[in-house]
């Protein structure tokens, strides 16, 4: 079979690989569609502290069952399924008090096991361990099904910003993950929805799919100033940061209203992590500032759930499919910020 694997940053290579064998108590699918993502740029450019190479990487996977191991119940060849991420251990202290997201043991595909690019793939026990493959439901696509562990991504985040009715929420960065955001605070029932962008000409493109109640330019306006403007200076219940930007993350606090909900959604590069807050805002307006770090098996269930119900719709999301041949020109629009979603069929 095909795979791209990655062996060193810059280093990403179209490879025929023997198919993979399921265990007794593994699942072997056929890639049908795996997504790309800002991670899967990282990885190329600067490898991941988590990933030893070399790895058959790719982790927003859809596919469909081919194999079942011996002592697998549940699942039949044909069975149509995504795939989690983010695999966690399931049995220590904070998965057990169901903050799966955090687990200090948590190990993910695409990075510790292979990943979805390449035509197959043995789901890892770890994933069935803890309910990690996902049926997909009837009328929901694999592109649309791959972009579940994005959303699941993003649902975790407003979980824990508490996105819900009436809110006025501002979402930082018009990426894929920026417009999952857009839609899933509209499903939450956000009053209004702003989303702010550096780069003109991805915000127009974005914008135009997810119809933000006001879209604001930050490189020809200053964002503050605007959010301030359509909220008659009041700020925003929640802020969302889905760029890795620390000016971002800064301007985040001068956003939100007084009670305000800070999501840092999205990491800073390793090498500049830090940044400089108005503390005495948090204090006096008792702002909440809060993290999110992927999903959980449940998250990614609820996803799939929100996709086939149509309340955040994503196939139009989804701007580019290529071959796995393909994967580098994939990385590079990924790259650019030339598209939304690109997702590969292997
Ligand atoms: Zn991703
Ligand atoms: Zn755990």
């Amino acid at each position: 079979m095909r795979v791209a694997r990655y062996y060193a940053p810059g280093d990403l290579r179209l490879e025929d690989a023997p198919e993979p064998s399921p265990g007794r108590d593994e699942v072997k699918i056929r890639v049908r569609q795996c997504s790309t993502c800002g991670t899967d740029v990282k990885i190329f450019n600067h490898g991941h502290h988590h990933l030893v190479p070399p790895r058959v990487i790719g982790h927003e996977i859809a596919g469909e069952v081919v194999e079942v191991g011996a002592d697998v119940r549940g699942w039949a060849a044909g069975d149509r399924v995504q795939v989690i991420a983010a695999v966690p251990c399931g049995t220590c202290p904070d998965c057990v008090r169901g903050r799966m997201p955090v687990c200090p043991d948590q190990t993910s595909v695409g990075y510790h096991y292979d990943g979805g690019f390449a035509e197959y793939l043995v789901v890892p026990r770890a994933v069935l361990a803890v309910d990690g493959l996902n049926r997909i439901p009837d009328g929901v696509g694999f592109a649309e099904a791959s972009v579940a562990e994005p959303l699941a991504c993003v649902l975790n985040g407003q979980e824990l910003a508490g996105v819900g009715p009436g809110d006025d929420v501002v979402v930082v960065g018009a990426g894929p993950i920026g417009c999952l955001h857009v839609r899933l605070a509209r499903a939450r029932g956000a009053a209004r929805v702003f989303l702010v962008e550096l780069n003109r000409a991805r915000l127009d493109m974005s914008a135009e799919k997810v119809h933000p109640d006001a879209a604001i330019c930050s490189a020809e306006a200053d964002a503050v100033d605007e959010v301030r403007k359509l909220t008659d200076g009041r700020g925003v219940d929640v802020v969302i940061t889905a760029a890795a930007s620390g000016a971002a993350q800064e301007d985040a606090l001068q956003m939100a209203a007084r009670s305000g909900r800070i999501s840092f959604f999205g990491g800073l590069p390793k090498d500049r992590p830090t940044i400089t807050l108005d503390s005495n805002l948090v204090h006096y307006r008792e702002l909440t500032i809060v993290g999110a770090n992927g999903s959980s098996p449940e998250h990614n269930k609820r996803a799939l759930e929100l996709i086939a119900t149509g309340q955040v719709p994503v196939a139009d999301l989804i701007t580019h499919r290529l071959r796995l041949s393909e994967l580098p020109d994939a990385i590079k629009l990924v790259a650019t910020g030339a598209a939304i979603k690109v997702t590969i069929e292997p």
